[in-house]
C-alpha cells in the first residue's frame, strides 16, 4: 500500500486535489466513479479493470489501489468559494505587502482546470473571487498608500507566447533587466478598477485562446493561459521618486497534461505535445528541485530557463513567493491513466 506522507508546514508550496463530479453525458454513458475521497486528505484511486461497478469499490481486492495524501483535497461537491478560501485567499495579503505568489490548476483536458480557474458567468471561479477580495482588501486598507491593481492574460503555445486581451498573432518577446525584471515585451497591460471589469476581460481572453480539435476533446486547451495580477502600492506623499511596492499573483490555467500518445495524434499535434510537456516537465522539475532545496535546507539549481513558462514565473516561484498548486482530476474509470498521472504529478510536489 502505498500512502504518501503531508508535506512540511513551513513550505512555500502547497498541493490542492481537486475531484470534479461525473458530467450529465458521462453518466448517461454509463462511466463509473473510480476515485474517492478519504477524510479531506487522502485520494483513493482504483483500478477500473478491477471493478465491475461502482458498488464493489470498497469490497473489491484493495491491493490494486492507490493511494495519495495531500495537505488539501477537495471532493466532487466543493464549490468554487470553497476552493478559494482554502487556497488563494491565504495568499491575499502577501500579494497587498508586496510579494509575489502564483497559482496553478494542473491536470488532463476534461479534469476541471478552466472551471476551477474561470468558472462559468453564474459560478465564478478563482480569478474571479481572487481579483474581488483584492480590491475589497484594498478598499479597506486605511493607510497612507494608494493602490492600483493591473492585470495582463497571455498564452504560451509552442513556447510562443501571445497577448489574450487583443486580437493578435504576434509573438512577444520574453525580456529580462535590471530595472523591469522578466517581462513581456509589448504586452498589454491594464488599470482594472472593478472586478466585474476583470470578468469581462478572462472571458475575452480565453476564448481568444489557441484551440485546436484533437480526439480526445474538440475544444481542449492545447495553451497554457497566465494571468498576471499586480498591485501596486505607492504612499500618497509628493514625492514622485519615491520607490513603488509591487505585488504580483500570477494565475495559470495550464494546457492538459495528457499524454500525446492518448490522442492518437500525429505530425503538428505531436510536436504541439511535446512542446506542452516540456513546459509541465519543466515546471514540476522547478517545484521538485525547490521543495528539495527546502527540505534538507540544500541550494541546488532551479532550471528556470528550461522553458518559457518558467522563466515568466522565474521571480514567481521560490524565494519569498508563495505557490499553490491545484491538481485536478475527473472520476470516471476512462481518465484512470490521466488521473493516475496527475496524481503522480502533484505528490511529486509536495
Ligand atoms: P479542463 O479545462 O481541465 O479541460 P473544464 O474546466 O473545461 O476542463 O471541465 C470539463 C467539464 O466539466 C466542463 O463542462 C465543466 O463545466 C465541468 N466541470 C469541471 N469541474 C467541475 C466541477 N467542479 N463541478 C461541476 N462541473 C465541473
Ligand atoms: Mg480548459
Amino acid at each position: 500500500l502505498e500512502v504518501t506522507q503531508n508535506f512540511s508546514k513551513q513550505s512555500n508550496i502547497k498541493v490542492a486535489v481537486r475531484l470534479r463530479p461525473l458530467g450529465e453525458k458521462e453518466i448517461d454513458e454509463d462511466h463509473f466513479e473510480i476515485v474517492q475521497i478519504l477524510e479531506d486528505k487522502v485520494v483513493l484511486l482504483r483500478d477500473p479493470l478491477e471493478m465491475m461497478n461502482q458498488k464493489d469499490f470498497l469490497s473489491m481486492n484493495r491491493s490494486k489501489e492507490k493511494r495519495f495524501a495531500f495537505d488539501t483535497v477537495f471532493d466532487k461537491d466543493s464549490g468554487q468559494v470553497e476552493i478559494f478560501n482554502n487556497t488563494t485567499k491565504t495568499l491575499i495579503d502577501g500579494i497587498i505587502e508586496g510579494y509575489n505568489a502564483t497559482v496553478f490548476a494542473y491536470g488532463a483536458t476534461g479534469a476541471g482546470k478552466t472551471y476551477t480557474m474561470i468558472g462559468k458567468e453564474h459560478d465564478p471561479g478563482l480569478m474571479f473571487l481572487t481579483i474581488k477580495e483584492l480590491f475589497e482588501r484594498v478598499a479597506k486598507t486605511q493607510s497612507d498608500k494608494s493602490y492600483q491593481i493591473k492585470v495582463s492574460f497571455l498564452e504560451i503555445y509552442n513556447e510562443m507566447i501571445r497577448d489574450l486581451l487583443i486580437i493578435t498573432n504576434e509573438v512577444l518577446e520574453l525580456r529580462e533587466d535590471s530595472t523591469e525584471g522578466i517581462h513581456v515585451a509589448g504586452l498589454t497591460v491594464i488599470d482594472v478598477d472593478s472586478p466585474e471589469e476583470v470578468m469581462d476581460l478572462l472571458f475575452f481572453g480565453n476564448a481568444n485562446r489557441t484551440q485546436e480539435a484533437t480526439n480526445v476533446n474538440a475544444t481542449s486547451s492545447r495553451s497554457h493561459a497566465v494571468l498576471e495580477i499586480q498591485v501596486e502600492q505607492k504612499n500618497k506623499s509628493e514625492d514622485v521618486n519615491e520607490d513603488i511596492n509591487i505585488g504580483k499573483l500570477s494565475m495559470i490555467d495550464l494546457a492538459g497534461s495528457e499524454r500525446a500518445a492518448r490522442t492518437h495524434n500525429r505530425g503538428i499535434r505531436m510536436v504541439e505535445g511535446a512542446m506542452i510537456n516540456r513546459s509541465l516537465l519543466s515546471l514540476g522539475n522547478c517545484i521538485n528541485a525547490l521543495v528539495e532545496n527546502m527540505k534538507n535546507g540544500r541550494n541546488q539549481h532551479i532550471p528556470y530557463r528550461d522553458s518559457k513558462l518558467t522563466r515568466l514565473l522565474k521571480d514567481s516561484l521560490g524565494g519569498n513567493s508563495r505557490t499553490v498548486m491545484i491538481a485536478n482530476i475527473s472520476p470516471s474509470n476512462l481518465c484512470y491513466e490521466d488521473t493516475s498521472g496527475t496524481l503522480k504529478y502533484a505528490n511529486r510536489a509536495k
